[in-house]
């Protein structure tokens, strides 16, 4: 940026523009999509039904697929400017979904490392969410965080295509997905760092079935799957066969940057709530709010949320700038699972047996901040690789560095 008064005009105006855009989003969320969480939650037509409205709604109101590609139909805006509206859409679990932007990940991966085939066949239709798409990594019989051990199996069938098979579980949305991304070994044997890679299941494909429904903490969403001998085109690969440690490690450094934007938002949502309360509810000490004891929850509750916002937006930036995130990523998604967790639990608390029971949105909100601390890697994997890769810079005597 330069010091002429015109550099300065135009960032304001940009400034001002992207306040009026998240305000839009934000009022979108409140009004439209909150109020019809519990028909959401409950799944089933109405919740089909619901979901089409609003994303219509959105469609009119020039809020459809907004951080997506603008010649795959989306709005085209960049990942720092969606990261300054993605923590208002995220308030709400279902506020990616109704505005378009739930296939920002996917699509960004199959445009970087599908080929012009699956490109061609499946780009279009997810960002028009005619399409949905589900992430298969995590075993029942291996530890998630050791993908070297993935027991899934990939060969080659005769006309060149994969033949796969093998069992994944916690594979969220798998239910109503068209297509799946599965994580398997074509080459090599258990342990080998060489040898997975990623290949695009389509879920209509014989052999493929969802086993069942794995309720997490009593909500669902989650799925255990199995592919028996599953055939897929040679060209339904992402990347090359190889690659996908590689390509999965990108993956999860946006993907878990995304839902930290996410959870600040729901993170903001229990704080505002848990104030509302604090200021409200009277007994005859007067209002809660005027206990110390209730302010400090609230103090550690802010500190935490403003502590970590800093901290994801930082990993927005690196990422934007295709530069190395991995320790920025680590430490926004450790601080921003924590946070939730504690948010949630501070508000629930002061709501007193109200915050554990059906009619505010804490209970839900507080199963995210738990499972967060587990999903995309638990918080020890990015403890340790993050103090690893810190401690790698300073050399111990005697000891050969790390490779
Ligand atoms: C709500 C939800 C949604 C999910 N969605 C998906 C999805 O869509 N697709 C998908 O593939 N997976 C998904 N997962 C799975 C998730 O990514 C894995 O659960 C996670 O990576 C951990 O793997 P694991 O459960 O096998 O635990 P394990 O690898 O068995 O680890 C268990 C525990 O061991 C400890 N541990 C592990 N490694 C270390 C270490 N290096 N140092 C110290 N302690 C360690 C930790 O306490 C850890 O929690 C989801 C999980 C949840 C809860």
């Amino acid at each position: 940026m330069t010091d002429s008064g015109t550099d300065h005009t135009s960032v304001r105006q940009q400034d001002a523009e992207g306040h009026e855009l998240r305000d839009r989003i934000d009022r979108f969320v409140r009004t439209r999509v909150i109020p019809r969480e519990a028909v959401l939650d409950g799944g089933g037509p109405a919740a089909a039904q619901t979901l089409a409205e609003l994303r219509g709604r959105a469609q009119a109101e020039g809020l459809w697929a907004l951080p997506l590609p603008v010649e795959l139909g989306g709005g085209g805006l960049g990942l720092r400017a969606y990261a300054a509206t993605a923590e208002a859409e995220g308030a709400s679990e279902h506020g990616p979904a109704a505005l378009g932007s739930a296939p920002l990940l996917d699509v960004t991966m199959l445009a970087r490392h599908g080929g012009p085939a699956v490109r061609e066949a499946y780009l279009k239709a997810l960002v028009a969410g005619e399409i949905r798409t589900c992430y298969a990594m995590t075993e029942p019989d291996v530890p998630g965080t050791d993908p070297f051990r993935t027991g899934t199996r990939a060969e080659r069938g005769p006309d060149g295509g994969w033949i796969v098979t093998g069992r994944k579980w916690f594979t969220s949305g798998a239910a109503g997905a068209d297509l799946v991304t599965v994580m398997a070994r074509t080459h090599g044997g258990d342990g080998d760092r060489e040898g997975l890679t990623l290949l695009l299941v389509p879920t209509a494909s014989a052999g493929f079935r969802v086993v069942r429904e794995l309720p997490v903490l009593g909500a669902g969403g989650q799925y255990e799957i199995e592919l028996d001998r599953v055939r897929v085109p040679a060209d339904h690969v992402l990347g090359e066969p190889g690659d996908a440690l590689a390509i999965a490690g990108e993956r999860l450094q946006l993907g878990r940057t995304l839902r930290c934007l996410r959870w600040l938002g729901q993170a903001q949502r229990a704080f505002d709530l848990m104030c509302e309360r604090a200021a409200t509810r009277s007994g005859s000490r007067g209002p809660l709010a005027d206990q110390q004891l209730v302010q400090s929850h609230v103090f550690d509750a802010l500190l935490a949320l403003r502590t970590t916002r800093p901290l994801v937006h930082e990993a927005v930036a690196l990422i934007d700038a295709g530069r190395d995130a991995r320790t920025e990523v680590g430490l926004a998604k450790v601080a921003a699972a924590r946070m939730l967790q504690q948010v949630t639990d501070s508000a629930i608390q002061i709501h007193g047996a109200a915050g554990l029971g059906p009619d505010t949105p804490l209970p839900g909100l507080f199963r995210t901040g738990r499972a967060a601390r587990i999903l995309d890697g638990p918080d020890e994997l990015h403890i340790t690789s993050v103090a690893r890769r810190i401690l790698r810079d300073h050399p111990r005597p005697g000891v050969a560095p790390e490779a």
